[in-house]
């Protein structure tokens, strides 16, 4: 059932010209499943070509057309769901019910941004001699190289794929070489609702090579990536040397803050629910939780009760609420985040542990009394780990909340309004969401500041990442 993935340039799926391919496990058993094309330079010049050729054609194309094909491509998502959901599954270990989620939420994005294509507006400038025209056009910037990464191997593609059509650009999209169905999934769609070739291309296979030879390359003219802040800082200084702007959505952690005023039960069930969906590997995972002294033991009890439900299995199991994490590396770096931090003093109140020894599954894991020196509390652990801490004052939660160089996203709970509002002036963070979880709507700038990035992912603010301004004066004579 799981598909081999080809290469697609210029309207065609294809295997590596070298005849290269990757495996594809299965994280919750550790078996292959499949292979993906290991694209090489030849390859790469084919998608470039494509992405140059398919610019002219597309960027021609009024936007309310663009649009109609867009939302085609969304309905064709939304009828393949029960055929894609198990492909998400397989390559990545969430649960089906979370795969269905990804793939509507992708659809919704695709009509956001087809709509909003319709709405990519200039504007007139009053002039100060009779007679001149003073225009401001917004045009695409050209062909796009973007990067996904493997933890939502369609929601992370959808969002650049869709901001690109929609402001009339190509693009050639590295995959995630451990999870490339999701984002081959998605170039089916788009190329069956009528994507004309070249516009849309998808490669895989070594990441340092693709990215260093599509970045330099002149028929590149932006950069997309998202990714781990590391990655993201050698390729933003990239595209800086070669005067490419980029759109940079990386790292986070994200801090929570829990007042004495809130609703306790509320928000240890809100943010268990949010910390192991996807089993933590999500960067606007709540990870560094502080909690009020008053309200400290009654929610870190509620909260470790409510990751104690959490049914940890394989993703195509109905009853799982919990799939395997993506990939080993991650399970070995939550564990050893685990011992450090126990060794320094936190103490263990749910998981911690490896779950057997098929597939990468890990417990839901809470610690408390978490001290600041821990590594968890400083590298990001994307993983099914929450890290429980206590406050006293309010200029102590704000320290803590700032003291990292990440600034992605952020959790405040707490009834006062005036809290609210000092929480939301006072946090350096690109997203704050209070007393629910309210982020990564299509319609809602998604991104961060510091070493989480620039730029956005959602919005109007994605579109203005893949236009240009041009201003145009005439004189009538
Ligand atoms: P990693 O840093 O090796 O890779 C992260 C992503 O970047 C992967 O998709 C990888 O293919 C890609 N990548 C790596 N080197 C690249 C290069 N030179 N050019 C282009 N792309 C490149 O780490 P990893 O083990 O895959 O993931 C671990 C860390 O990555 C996590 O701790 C997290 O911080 C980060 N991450 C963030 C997100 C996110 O949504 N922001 C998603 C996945 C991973």
């Amino acid at each position: 059932m799981y598909p081999n993935v080809s290469l697609f340039i210029n309207g065609k799926w294809q295997a590596a010209s070298s005849g290269r391919s990757i495996d594809v496990f299965d994280p919750a058993t550790d078996e292959k499943v499949g292979t993906v094309a290991h694209a090489d330079k030849n390859d790469l010049d084919a998608a470039l070509a494509a992405a140059d050729a398919g610019f002219k054609v597309w960027r021609k194309i009024s936007a309310y057309e663009r649009s109609k094909v867009m939302r085609k491509a969304a309905a064709l998502l939304r009828e393949r769901s029960e055929h894609i959901a198990p492909i998400l599954t397989t390559e990545q270990g969430k649960p089906l019910a979370e795969s269905h989620t990804e793939i509507q939420t992708a659809a919704d994005i695709i009509e956001w941004f087809a709509e909003e294509s319709r709405r990519t507006y200039g504007r007139l400038i009053p002039a100060r001699v009779a007679g001149v025209r003073q225009v401001v056009e917004k045009e695409p910037i050209g062909p796009v190289a973007a990067f996904t990464p493997w933890n939502y191997p369609m929601g992370q593609a959808v969002r650049k794929v869709s901001a690109a059509l929609a402001a009339g650009c190509s693009i050639v999209l590295k995959g995630p070489e451990e999870t490339p169905g999701g984002s081959a999934e998605l170039y089916r769609a788009f190329h069956d609702a009528g994507v004309p070739a070249g516009v849309i291309n998808l490669v895989f296979g070594s990441p340092a090579e693709i990215s260093e030879y599509l970045i330099p390359h002149p028929v590149i003219r932006k950069i997309s990536f998202t990714g781990s802040t590391v990655v993201g800082k050698q390729l933003a200084a990239l595209a800086a040397l070669h005067m490419k702007p980029s759109t940079m959505e990386l790292g986070g952690h994200a801090p929570v803050i829990v007042f004495d005023d809130a609703d306790i039960e509320q928000a240890s069930m809100l943010l268990a629910r949010a910390k192991f969906r996807n089993a933590g590997q999500v960067c606007v995972s709540p990870t560094r939780f502080m909690v009020q002294d008053k309200v400290y033991d009654d929610f870190l009890s509620r909260f470790t009760a409510h990751a104690r439900q959490v049914k940890v299995g394989p993703g195509l199991d109905k009853n799982s609420t919990m799939g395997a994490m993506a990939n080993e590396r991650r399970v070995r770096a939550v564990q050893a985040m685990v011992e450090d931090a126990a060794r320094l003093g936190a103490s263990i109140k749910a998981g911690g542990e490896r779950i057997g020894t098929r597939g990468n599954f890990f417990e839901p894991t809470v610690l408390g009394e978490v001290p600041s020196s821990a590594r968890a509390m400083n590298e990001e652990p994307f993983g099914p780990m929450a890290l429980v801490s206590r406050f006293s004052g309010k200029d102590d939660a704000i320290s803590e909340a700032n003291r990292l160089p990440y600034g992605l996203a952020a959790y405040v709970y707490t009834r006062s309004p005036e809290t609210a509002d000092l929480m939301a002036a006072s946090i350096e963070s690109g997203m704050v969401s209070i007393n629910h979880h309210g982020l990564a709507l299509p319609e809602t700038p998604f991104g961060g500041i510091k070493d989480s990035g620039h730029g956005s992912e959602g919005g109007t603010e994605a579109i203005e990442g893949y236009m240009v301004t041009k201003f145009v004066t005439r004189l009538n004579v």
